[in-house]
């Protein structure tokens, strides 16, 4: 999965609701002799190191790393991915990594022994549930692709009445009652896509409405024909692929189901399988829309309104009576061994200061675009950096680098992870930097909390795009061109072009909402319409995602610079300013075309003010420490100490409310992964809850002050020591 991904089909929300940060104080180009968080002389020295990195990594050793990742299909679990761990910790030792190590997580999860689909009335069907092989690409004939199925789902066999249920949201089922149509016992059949929602959620929702099976197809107006070529003529869809996928209740809590909250490690403590809320009770199956189109062509009841037609040349209806189908699934759940990888270049100056970058190793099939087009990335990343040290250039502070686990089902390997060592990383962390999909084709998308956002825009400065722009006006370009089709009338401005609303889908989620770590999430994007099916192979990726590998390539040198500014920075690059104005953004959203005469924010918008200022003056001051001279190394640790700690405070221990795993107050997710900011006071909000909204009001104001009084007090130490130093 890939939350940079996922979040496009809100991209014209998104573009609204994009705020104007603070100008962050740097100059275009302008980049090689001033960096936020480095004195002149350091950043002189960094800009050489840069140099030196982006040199290494190469389009035909990213492709070769390609290849071996996507030879063989490697889901969780698998003796294959397993093997591939192995493969990447020895590549990690003689890259010269340190403390290399494997860690095991014993998780609950599924298998699947057995699936069938047939259509029993009014004709018989039975489902192919397989892709079928296409000239040209060999690796189609592998032996052990698997059949389609569904991560999670429940075993067991009915036969009953099938139901269209458009993208199987609970407006879709209120539109069905209002037709007379009841889903209880029957199966319903959905859709991906349109709007997008996680496929946990169109579970979650038929399961609450009592329905006996799901069925979700992949509809060609969504990801097939009607966007464009398919496979093997151009990048979308073709008429038999499968997107497999979980369907874990992992957006309330994610990871191993029987250990919410704490690490699957030998000898954790084990909930019973039924007391586990992420794990569902319904069975659920992937189709083609070549094995839904029998189904839907001879469905019955109402026509289906407009904008449930399909890409189908048929007419779609809802059903309900004439089509009668049999579905059996037989899972095998237990327990097994997921694999994590984690490395290490130590830190020369400050080893206990980390930075965490990451990306996941499980693929449902082959893995073409996700994530083996991340993994190779990594691969590129850890070469250069192993090299670099090597040459005497070590980081200032540790650069930990992870290759996770059953990131497809439940992002379990990093929840676990991160669950595990969530005390030192709270203590040590300076922040993560995702990579799922490194890519799908050209367009940047980049993500970050938004004390980060500024030095996210600084580093595009520096890198060079295939096009032969810069990074930083290709993204300007893509996001231009986004806003145009998307009828949005803001201009693109730097302040706006790192998208700063993160909601959950990929690795990030442990390190933001658990740990309260501030993320980074980078990916390039294009026409990609063979998502978790066989198709997305090493073929695709030398046909249509990136012919030249040149993306990958320019994904390990962006990955890598921006961690070596973090590891190597004076005064870590953190604009708190910037992050108010967010807030504030959040805030105005929440209280867009409602009534909010119950709810006071006016305390929260004035901590929000003084926040702000309180970022400003550390803004002002670390630019006069950074450009008078250097810096004194004990009172850079005071203040970088100080700094790392105002994510931490965005935490409430007790997390959202129904959601206690969840203890970001400013960031979550809905059950549909979409973002969703201020999260326990938007949905008390929504629902009207004044008593749950003042409290969650008055935590986000409590927080405020805290951080305010934060940031004041290391301005003063910031200060203080100036003065000192200047007598
Ligand atoms: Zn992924």
């Amino acid at each position: 999965m890939n939350f940079t991904r996922r979040a496009l089909p809100f991209i014209g929300e998104l573009c609204f609701l994009t705020l104007v940060l603070n100008a962050p104080p740097f100059a275009h180009a302008q980049a090689q002799t001033s960096i936020l968080g480095f004195t002149p002389s350091a950043a002189a020295r960094q800009a050489k190191i840069e140099e030196q990195f982006k040199a290494i990594p190469s389009p035909d050793e990213e492709r070769r790393q390609h290849h071996i990742f996507t030879a063989e299909p490697h889901v969780a679990g698998s003796p294959r991915n397993n093997e591939l761990a192995r493969y990447i910790a020895d590549q990690w030792r003689n890259e010269g990594l340190e403390d290399v190590v494997i860690r095991r997580y014993d998780v609950y999860g599924t298998n699947p022994k057995n699936t069938l689909l047939e259509m029993v009335a009014p004709t018989h069907y039975r489902a192919v549930l397989r892709e079928l092989p296409i000239p040209g690409d060999l690796d189609l004939k592998n032996k052990s692709i698997s059949s389609a199925w569904s991560g999670m789902s429940a075993s067991g066999e009915v036969t009953a009445p099938l139901v269209y249920a458009h993208s199987g949201n609970p407006e879709d089922y209120e539109l069905l009652r209002r037709q007379g149509i009841d889903v209880k016992g029957k199966v319903v059949l959905v859709r991906y896509s349109n709007p997008y929602s996680y496929r946990g959620f169109k579970a979650l929702t038929a399961e609450r409405e009592g329905a006996a099976a799901l069925l979700i197809y992949s509809d060609p107006a969504e990801d097939g024909f009607k966007k464009g070529k398919v496979v093997p003529n151009g990048p979308w869809g073709p008429e038999y692929h499968i997107q497999r996928g979980a369907i874990t209740y992992d957006f309330m809590v994610p990871g191993d189901p029987l250990t919410p909250g704490w690490a699957s490690i030998p000898g954790a403590k084990r909930i019973p399988v039924d007391q586990a809320v992420s794990i569902p009770k319904i069975m659920a199956l992937p189709l083609s829309w070549h094995d839904a189109k029998p189904l839907l062509a001879n469905m019955d009841g109402p026509l289906a309104p407009e904008d449930w037609q399909g890409g189908l040349p048929i007419r779609y209806h809802l059903g309900g009576n004439r089509v009668r189908v049999h579905v059996k699934i037989e899972m095998d759940s237990s327990t097994q061994p997921y694999y994590v990888v984690e490395g290490r270049i130590r830190g020369a100056q400050l080893p206990d200061e980390w930075i965490v970058l990451g990306n996941h190793r499980d693929a449902w099939v082959f893995g073409g675009v996700d994530p083996s087009s991340g993994t190779a990335s990594m691969m590129e990343l850890t070469r250069a950096l192993g090299k670099l040290a090597k040459s005497g250039m070590r980081p200032r502070r540790t650069i930990v680098i992870c290759s996770w686990d059953g990131e497809e089902v439940g992002l379990t390997g990093s929840t676990e992870w991160g669950e595990q060592f969530a005390d030192e990383l709270r203590n040590k962390a300076v922040a993560y930097i995702n990579v799922d999909e490194a890519t799908s084709g050209p367009d940047f998308h980049g993500q970050a909390v938004a004390s980060l956002a500024p030095m996210l825009v600084e580093t595009t400065h520096t890198l060079k795009d295939p096009s032969g722009k810069t990074l930083y006006e290709a993204w300007r370009e893509t996001s231009a061109r986004d806003r145009r089709e998307a009828k949005q009338t803001e201009e693109v401005a730097d302040s706006n072009l790192a998208d700063t609303r993160i909601g959950s889908g990929s690795d990030h989620t442990v390190f933001l909402n658990f740990v309260g770590m501030p993320v980074l999430g980078l990916g390039f994007e294009g026409p990609y319409g063979v998502y978790h099916s066989a198709y997305d192979d090493f073929f695709w990726m030398n046909h249509f995602g990136d012919p030249g590998y040149r993306y990958h390539t320019l994904m390990s040198q962006l990955w890598g610079v921006l961690a070596l500014r973090l590891a190597n920075a004076d005064l870590l690059p953190f604009d708190f300013a910037s992050y108010a104005d967010n807030i504030r953004q959040f805030v105005n959203e929440l209280t867009k075309n409602k009534d909010m005469s119950q709810l006071d924010l006016k305390p929260i918008l004035d901590a929000i003010d003084e926040f702000e200022a309180a970022g400003k003056r550390l803004d002002e001051s670390a630019g006069r420490a950074l450009t008078s001279s250097t810096i004194d190394p004990k009172l850079a640790a005071t203040i970088n100490h100080g700094t790392m700690q105002v994510e931490r405070n965005w935490l409430n221990p007790d997390g959202i409310p129904g959601r206690p795993w969840f203890k970001h107050i400013l960031y979550g997710a809905r059950f549909t992964y979409a973002h969703l900011e201020l999260p326990g006071l938007t949905e008390a909000v929504e629902k009207q809850d004044w008593v749950t909204a003042k409290q969650q009001a008055e935590i986000l104001r409590q927080a405020l002050a805290n951080n305010t009084k934060l940031v004041n007090d290391l301005n003063s130490s910031l200060n203080g020591e100036k003065a000192e130093a200047g007598k």
